[in-house]
């Protein structure tokens, strides 16, 4: 069956989603969310490695705590990336401190740190805080 793979935020869903409707518009078939909304959501650990394991859509994590000075100062940063790269990239973010095994799973020593995963692997991963202009660039080249 054609269409791109795309794991639901809200309810954790693996959808298959036809290329031609991968827009905006395009909902959770069991829960309704918004698959594209172009806006960063917050996921918790089993979401993270079902998208990241299933997603055709490529998926950039900002591994994240909030004791993390430079991770709260990019979280605008990321915010305004988002919106950038709507329909390209779906941004999300995972808080380490509420789910260490995440850090474990990912190998992740210093935060902030961006992975993206695409196709069931990792493409790419930054650690350190960035201006949004450079987190777009980070993943228009590791699309
Ligand atoms: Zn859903």
């Amino acid at each position: 069956m054609a269409g791109k793979k795309l794991t639901c935020f809200d309810c954790g869903q693996v959808n298959r989603v036809p290329e031609d409707r991968l827009g905006k518009a395009a909902l959770c078939g069991v829960c309704g969310a918004k698959l594209m909304a172009g806006k960063v959501t917050e996921i918790d650990f089993a979401t993270l490695q079902k998208a990241a394991r299933n997603d055709d859509v490529p998926l950039v994590v900002d591994f994240w705590a909030p004791w993390c000075g430079p991770c709260r100062q990019m979280a605008p940063q990321y915010t305004q990336a988002s919106g950038k790269l709507a329909g390209q990239a779906r941004l999300v973010k995972l808080n380490t401190e509420a789910h260490p095994k995440a850090s474990q799973k990912y190998a992740i020593r210093g935060i902030p740190m961006l992975a993206m995963f695409a196709g069931g692997q990792e493409k790419a991963r930054q650690s350190g805080a960035m201006p949004a202009p450079a987190i777009v660039n980070w993943v228009m080249r590791a699309l």
